[in-house]
């Protein structure tokens, strides 16, 4: 709690410091942690713990222990934001594309990757994700039919994010092709991240990403997207349908999902959080 107030007058300085940049550059409501910390308590959970937030719809004795196998203080999270806000020696951008693995860049700093179906929300994820630079441009290519591309971005010296073209019934050979290749060959891949409509749940080509994941040994960890948009009921079925086919059935997932809003920044905070930790940013005690 006294974490909280020390974070809240902290942050409270920083939002003036923000209204007074505002006539030169803003960002969406909630893109920043200083905001979030402004929230009245719940909110604050619903915002930065989302899974946590959905604790009081479930029925008694629902095991959710698995809620919180990351569960980094709100110090740790407010650091980690430092890594995705760019500054004078850290850079923060759009790096190259690739079509091939032998056109992708030889980097050797840690690396983590987004896929997903065409249409789950991927770009707008990250671009979430990167909302405090806002020079970064998050390329989309939707036209059915114009080859999709891998896309590096360049977090200063400390990690690249790769967003890796969908997949689904408009791109099922860039998949085969770059995809699998991909996760297969990249040897600095900390970690995937399969991202998943909260509102239609799992999809058959999911399955066949998840199959491919387990069979590689890749580490990788759901990120349930556009939360806004599914109702309570809906939401918890499918957090809990997904978390206990995680248990059951994989190997190489991470417990925990991460439920998402792009729209609201639900989880992109912890999200941002989970990226530092995984690449070896943000070193924790208890997790
Ligand atoms: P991609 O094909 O996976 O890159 O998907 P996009 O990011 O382009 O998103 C597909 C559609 O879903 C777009 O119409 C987005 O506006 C919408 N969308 C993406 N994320 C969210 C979200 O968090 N909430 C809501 N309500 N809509 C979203």
């Amino acid at each position: 709690m006294l974490q909280l107030q020390r974070l809240r007058r902290l942050a409270g300085a920083n939002c003036l410091l923000r209204r007074h940049s505002a006539t030169w550059r803003s960002s969406p409501q909630n893109a920043s942690f200083a905001e979030v910390l402004q929230l009245e308590d719940k909110k604050l959970t619903g915002v930065v713990f989302p899974l946590q937030g959905l604790e009081r719809y479930l029925a008694p004795g629902v095991n959710t222990a698995s809620f919180r196998t990351f569960s980094p203080s709100l110090d740790d999270i407010h650091r980690a934001e430092a890594l995705f806000k760019p500054s004078g020696r850290h850079v923060i951008d759009y790096f190259s594309s690739a079509v091939r693995m032998d056109h992708a860049p030889q980097l050797s700093q840690p690396e983590v990757c987004f896929v997903g179906r065409s249409n789950v929300g991927k770009s707008s994820l990250i671009k979430a994700l990167f909302s405090l630079a806002p020079d970064v441009e998050v390329r989309v290519s939707k036209t059915p039919g114009h080859t999709k591309k891998m896309n590096f971005f360049k977090v200063g010296k400390y990690f690249t994010l790769v967003d890796m073209p969908g997949y689904g019934y408009r791109a099922p050979q860039d998949f085969a092709d770059m995809v699998e290749a991909y996760l297969q060959e990249r040897q600095n891949l900390k970690r995937t991240f399969l991202l998943v409509d909260s509102v239609v749940g799992f999809q058959k080509a999911d399955h066949t990403a998840i199959e491919m994941l387990e069979e590689f040994g890749i580490p990788y960890v759901f990120v349930l997207t556009k939360i806004d948009k599914a109702s309570k009921g809906l939401l918890v079925k499918n957090v809990l349908e997904i978390q206990d086919f995680a248990e059951k059935h994989t190997q190489g997932c991470f417990p925990q999902l991460f439920p998402v809003s792009s729209i609201e920044y639900s989880g992109i905070h912890l999200l941002r959080c989970f990226i530092a930790h995984v690449t070896g940013n943000l070193p924790m005690m208890n997790s």
